[in-house]
């Protein structure tokens, strides 16, 4: 019988849900029980590739191509599991299968309402990820905050699976803040009483409590909670914030949360191996070197923006032994500064980040040109490695003017254009090159000493590739095609050998890289940007 975990949100969005129901996954997975998560989001967008990542930070991509919240991205680094399209569900999702189904008349004339239609769609979905993913446990996460009129009907369908399933299958968690007020930072458990309230109104009593707090939880406190909240002391987990967000499941397995949750899903009772994440925490909390990577971004005001990439670099520190500093860039900056170049001074290595649309454009091609020439260890990702095509071109074969059909139409040299298989295209939504791709590495190159082999898989999420018009002349002048598609159509990868580390790829290898498994490209930039930090100090 397949257990299922529902985590809710309550007092404020922003506490952490993600990395509190990842972590919960964690001790679930340390006892070798297999999880796969969901992500139900209240918003009507039918995926997350139209939203904006200014307001709502990275679009995770999944190995089949689903565009989806960055919590997938938590579930997949705490959990190491690739997610799929049945780990993300949005009310836009749900509500086109529903309408889809009335039109073919599935409902054979009833009228369709959200309960039981809406609620029994979402349902399906939660129950179905489990299956597909032959699953010990589903952890389904609700987005938002309880109370908030759009993830009503998601809490009617986990009020209802748990009457459908069993108590001893079902749990609620509910994560909240416990604020401190005044001079004497008095603990409050108010606002996280009328957020309980706030779930009985709809029909859920939560067996557990995750308390975001800033103090430890005084003996009182979490008495007072146990009572108003109608929860076993030992349910109740001080959660706070920690040096690093991967020790978050060591700390909740200290406090005996993972013994409660099985024993209260009547899951046979495992040994917990934390050996490895241990270790690795440790690594990250200790280690002996530093050196600092500038990512050059347009979306560097959002520090979730770009949440893979920084926990990616975060990652290769690891079997580097070193703690990496991001120091985050907006790519306009260069265009505005008199002197671009001294925007990367303290960078040990530079990274240019995926992006869309026109703006800052220049500024990274200025930036590209001064990395290249002084030879700063440079990773470009996506959008990056065509601004690293667009240097080269314009810089050293002499094309000027040459440019990305999505920047200008009018460029001489388009050395970057729309993939045939997008033209005429004219949505927005799911249109791109989405998910895994296998590519072809050149034996001897550089990415193939790091990846370690000639055949890799990664994802990818654009509309524009290099052309192959120019493909011929960049390798004359110097620049190396290192991966291409196994049909030898689309570049995947640059490098640069007379440089001492610049690679790029179209595709977006942050997306795979775990604190278990660091991602080989970034290891190798932090390994180069060590080096490059030691030979200066030498
Ligand atoms: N805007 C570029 C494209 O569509 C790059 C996309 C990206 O960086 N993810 O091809």
């Amino acid at each position: 019988m397949t257990k299922y975990i529902f985590v809710t949100g309550g007092v404020v969005s922003g506490i952490g849900k993600g990395i509190a129901s990842a972590s919960l996954g964690r001790l679930l997975r340390n006892r070798g029980y297999t999880v796969a998560p969901v992500k139900l989001d209240p918003y009507i967008n039918v995926d997350a590739g139209t939203m904006n990542p200014f307001q709502h930070g990275e679009v995770f991509v999944t190995d089949d191509g689903t565009e989806s919240d960055l919590d997938l991205g938590h579930y997949e680094r705490f959990l190491d599991v690739s997610c799929s399209s049945g780990s993300s569900v949005t009310t836009g999702k749900v509500y086109r299968s529903v309408i889809e189904a009335e039109r073919r008349g599935d409902y054979l004339g009833a009228t369709v309402q959200v309960i039981p239609h809406v609620t029994n769609e979402i349902k399906r979905l939660i129950i179905d990820a489990g299956v597909q993913q032959e699953a010990d446990v589903v952890l389904a996460e609700i987005g938002g905050t309880v109370g908030d009129i759009e993830s009503l009907p998601f809490m009617e369908a986990i009020r209802q699976l748990r009457k459908d399933l069993g108590k001893e299958n079902t749990l609620f968690v509910h994560v909240t803040l416990i604020p401190t007020v005044g001079p004497w930072h008095e603990i409050k458990t108010k606002p996280t009483q009328h957020s309980v309230i706030k779930l009985r109104e709809i029909g859920i009593s939560p067996d557990m409590l995750v308390c975001r707090t800033e103090v430890p939880l005084p003996d009182d406190v979490r008495e007072k909670l146990s009572m108003f909240c109608d929860v076993p002391e030992q349910a109740i987990v001080e959660s706070m914030n920690a040096e690093t967000i991967y020790e978050v499941p060591l700390v909740y397995e200290k406090s005996g949360i993972g013994e409660f949750v099985v024993e209260r899903l009547e899951l046979e009772a495992r040994p917990s191996n934390l050996g490895e994440w241990e270790l690795l925490v440790e690594r990250l909390k200790r280690p002996q070197y530093a050196c600092t990577v500038a990512v050059v971004g347009k979306y560097t005001s959002n520090g979730d923006a770009y949440k893979s990439i920084a926990e990616a670099l975060v990652h290769a520190g690891i079997p580097n032994d070193c703690k990496v500093n991001i120091k985050w860039i907006e790519s306009s900056e260069f265009e505005e500064a008199a002197d671009p170049v001294s925007l990367l001074e303290g960078a040990d290595g530079v990274v240019v980040a995926p992006g869309f649309g026109g703006r800052g454009i220049e500024g990274k091609i200025r930036a590209l040109r001064h990395v290249r020439e002084s030879g700063i260890p440079f990773f470009g990702i996506c959008l990056g490695l065509q601004m690293a095509v667009i240097e080269y071109a314009r810089n050293v074969c002499g094309l000027e003017g040459a440019d990305s059909e999505e920047f200008s139409s009018e460029s001489p040299y388009p050395v970057i254009h729309i993939m045939p298989e997008q033209l005429g295209i004219d949505a927005k939504g799911g249109t791109m090159r989405l998910g895994s791709y296998p590519c072809n590495i050149t034996a001897g190159s550089l990415a193939a000493e790091l990846y370690g082999s000639t055949r890799i898989d990664e994802r990818h999420r654009h509309r524009y590739e290099v052309n192959n018009d120019f493909r011929e002349l960049l390798i004359e002048n110097g620049l190396v095609v290192s991966g291409v598609s196994p049909d030898y159509r689309l570049v995947e990868m640059v490098e640069l050998p007379s440089h001492p580390f610049f690679v790029a790829t179209q595709a977006h290898p942050e997306f795979k890289s775990r604190p278990n498994r660091p991602h080989p490209l970034f290891q190798g930039l932090v390994k180069a940007a060590l080096k490059r930090k030691a030979k200066l100090l030498a």
